[in-house]
């Protein structure tokens, strides 16, 4: 068993067998400083949610329910790249410890075989403006045998996948050590400069055509990976004044969502 061998990220951790949702209790703890870098676990949470309050399904015992608590003096417009410095660090932890070929789907999944393993929900807390604390939500359907019918094409978890009871301490060890890596990378600058090319190699969605779908339009562009502010770069056909042209599109996440095609 690997054991935690970052020098911040998840060297406290406080366990539940039972909550509503680690996010939750995660943003209860961030108010109080010295929380940086705790890991909040869960063997089954009653009440996990996804973005926009969908519903995420846990099962009790076979997961990773988790959520990271940070308290970084950074600026709020940021805090949404941490969601790629997080699917960067789980995506190399899977591969690390299933030895088998995850990918990222931008902004905030992880894949295998074209079905979801992991969900990541990011979430702060400000006060007067000012970040109190962000936390970072990651379910891993680790050893799950199976799904409710209306997730059975669309999630798959680690044990489906690789046939092989997942050693769950060794992974969140490894997806710590990641995070704190990438997370250092990170905080130097505040983007994702270095992390792009890694990034980008474990994007399945690179160099195949997405569907972008906002709040009051959608178009379909080839996909050609992120730029250091974690933005999704869409190459797609415009007509400018009559004239049909090829244009790059950033698509910022959060605004919408990406299919697909
Ligand atoms: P997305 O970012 O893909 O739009 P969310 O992050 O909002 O999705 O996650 C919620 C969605 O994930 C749900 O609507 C459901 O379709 C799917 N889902 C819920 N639970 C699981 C799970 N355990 N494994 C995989 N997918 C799930």
């Amino acid at each position: 068993e690997e054991q935690i061998t970052t020098k911040c990220i998840g060297k406290k951790v406080v366990y539940f067998n039972e909550v509503d949702s680690t996010n939750v209790i995660a943003k209860q703890l961030g108010k109080t400083p010295g929380y940086h870098g705790t890991l909040v676990l869960a063997e089954q949470q009653n009440a996990g949610r996804g973005r926009l309050g969908r519903k995420w399904s846990t099962s009790k015992g076979d997961g990773i329910w988790m959520t990271l608590i940070l308290q970084p003096q950074i600026r709020i417009e940021h805090a949404s790249m941490l969601t790629l410095v997080t699917a960067l660090a789980v995506n190399q932890g899977i591969r690390k410890v299933t030895g088998l070929n995850s990918f990222i789907k931008w902004p905030n999944d992880i894949v295998m075989n074209g079905k979801k393993v992991c969900g990541i929900l990011t979430e702060m807390s400000t006060i007067n403006e000012k970040l109190e604390c962000i936390v970072i939500g990651i379910g891993i359907n680790a050893n799950r045998d199976s799904f409710p019918d209306e997730l059975k094409n669309t999630a798959t978890s680690l044990k489906l996948e690789s046939k092989k009871e997942i050693d769950r301490v060794s992974l969140i060890a490894s997806v710590m050590k990641y995070f704190e890596m990438y997370y250092e990378m990170f905080k130097k600058e505040e983007n994702l400069k270095e992390h792009v090319k890694d990034y980008n190699e474990m994007l399945i969605n690179r160099n195949r055509q997405v569907k972008i779908v906002g709040n009051d339009s959608e178009y379909i562009g080839l996909a050609l990976g992120i730029n250091e502010t974690g933005a999704l770069l869409v190459q797609t056909d415009e007509t400018i004044r009559g004239e049909r042209k090829t244009v790059i599109k950033t698509v910022m996440s959060g605004e919408v969502s990406v299919r697909g095609v």
